[in-house]
């Protein structure tokens, strides 16, 4: 077995607990991850210690009662936050999301029994050992995930299993056992009842994973991705024939190929996986019988807006998203005054991804019309480089003169003056003027006298 290396922090808190006569072990995701030879986010650990006896236990140590009521105590430690939870088992739910209350128990084995996968609920200890009562490191070996316990009952108990099963399997390259990839697909309607927030924060982990692990399991599980909000969209992918030259694929198929073709950023997978879910709705046919979608880009924005308002996805990334979206058919060809242009407007990052997300789509296109579209990209990259290297002027705050420059000169304060600026910043950006007080201060001189 793998060597486990369990920070000191989280020892000691399991010393403190063992020598108050409790038993307590580390549990869950971070015995996963060491047994991957990953390093572990965090550190979860458990204990058969009620709340008050931990608290007990803990005197005089910093603690922060989380979440007493459901066992949880947080214990801080070197500078980190440690979360400690008391054995427990749920009781029985009857909304699919939340039980309707906890109950304290003895046995680790029974915690253990109540969580979702068999590769989450093993417990560690430095002394004992791995206490593996569900066969999870024989899963982890065979690359297998599987429910613990029936999977109907126990996605029915928590739908948002259903995801997060999808979630790991495409983050560590596991298989779903037969009756847990069958469940998923029979009770994924179930994600309707799931908080729209929640549902958004796994499938912004989900997107998020390698793309050898990620790309077989959105096609097997593709169907449980047109229920979440918004989404209904995807639905309409599957077999659908673009009908063009360009493609080789179906609109699931190319669409799948540019998430895992971009690289693992949220606001460029989400992106890629909605660029085009405005085509069918643009569809039109020629004389030849090839299909179109004009208009595509926008439709594809305006339904990427409404999936990730529904989704409650926050405002920064849900505009970046929409923007890239909107803006990735442009095929804006690469001179330097259109590098200028779009660096100005999408700043640095915003280019950078805007490139990403066209090279992703170019990627999943035909074979034969990659080439030209991929040197293209080559070129705007170079661009890029050269107008950050040589810090050209991209901006109203990058030009020479201000606005007291202006009104110096005896402009009035108003629409004016902006739109001198304006033809200013128009003229260094083409590169018709260079941005030098002196020339930009005499071509205004000229405008007016004309
Ligand atoms: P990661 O932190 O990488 O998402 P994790 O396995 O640590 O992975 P957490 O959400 O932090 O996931 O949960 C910690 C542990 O709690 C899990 O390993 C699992 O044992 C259990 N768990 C979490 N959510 C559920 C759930 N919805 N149903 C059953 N058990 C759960
Ligand atoms: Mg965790």
């Amino acid at each position: 077995m793998r060597e486990i290396a369990m920070p000191a922090a989280a020892a000691a808190i399991l010393e403190r607990l063992e020598g108050a006569g409790h038993e307590a072990w580390a549990v869950g995701g971070c015995v996963r991850d060491s047994l991957l030879g990953l390093v572990p986010k965090d550190w979860d650990l458990c204990t058969s210690a009620r709340p008050e006896e931990m608290e007990r236990a803990f005197s005089g140590w910093q603690v922060i009662p989380t979440g007493l009521r459901h066992g949880t105590l947080t214990v801080r430690l070197e500078g980190q936050n440690w979360e400690v939870t008391t054995y427990r088992t749920d009781g029985t739910y009857t909304d699919c999301r939340h039980p309707d209350g906890v109950s304290f128990v003895r046995e680790v084995e029974e915690d253990l029994s109540r969580r979702d996968f068999t590769v989450n609920a093993m417990a560690w200890h430095p002394r004992r050992g791995l206490l593996d009562p569900m066969g999870g490191q024989a899963d982890l070996e065979k690359r297998v995930l599987r429910c613990v316990g029936d999977p109907a009952r126990r996605f029915g108990e928590d739908a948002l299993r259903i995801l997060r099963g999808v979630r790991f399997a495409a983050c560590y390259r596991l298989s779903p056992a037969p009756e847990t990839a069958a469940a998923i697909h029979g009770q994924r309607e179930l994600l309707r009842r799931v908080a729209p927030e929640r549902c958004c924060a796994e499938l912004r982990r989900l997107l998020c994973a390698p793309a050898e692990g990620l790309e077989p399991v959105l096609r097997e599980f593709w169907d449980v991705l047109t229920i979440l909000p918004g989404l209904d969209c995807l639905g309409e992918m599957p077999g659908y024939d673009q009908a063009n030259p360009h493609h080789h694929l179906d609109l699931r198929g190319h669409t799948i190929r540019a998430v895992v073709s971009v690289p693992a950023k949220e606001a460029l997978r989400l992106a890629a996986l909605l660029h085009d879910s405005g085509k069918p709705a643009c569809r039109t046919v020629d004389e030849e019988g090839v299909a179109h979608f004009y208009g595509h880009a926008k439709e594809s924005a305006r339904r990427a807006e409404a999936a990730l308002r529904r989704l409650r996805c926050e405002n920064a990334l849900r505009r970046r998203v929409v923007e890239l979206v909107e803006l990735h058919d442009l095929w804006v060809p690469p001179t330097l005054p259109s590098a200028r242009r779009w660096l100005g407007r999408l700043g640095e990052q915003g280019l950078r991804d805007l490139l990403a997300l066209e090279r992703g789509d170019t990627l999943a296109h035909a074979p034969a019309c990659r080439p030209p579209r991929l040197e293209r990209l080559d070129r705007w990259e170079a661009l890029l480089e050269r107008v950050l290297e040589e810090r050209d002027c991209l901006s109203l705050r990058d030009l020479a003169v201000n606005g007291n420059d202006l009104l110096a000169l005896g402009y009035p304060p108003g629409p004016d003056l902006g739109a001198a600026l304006g033809f200013l910043l128009g003229e260094v950006v083409e590169g018709r003027l260079e941005n030098r007080r002196d020339s930009l201060l005499a071509a205004l001189e000229a405008r007016r006298s004309r």
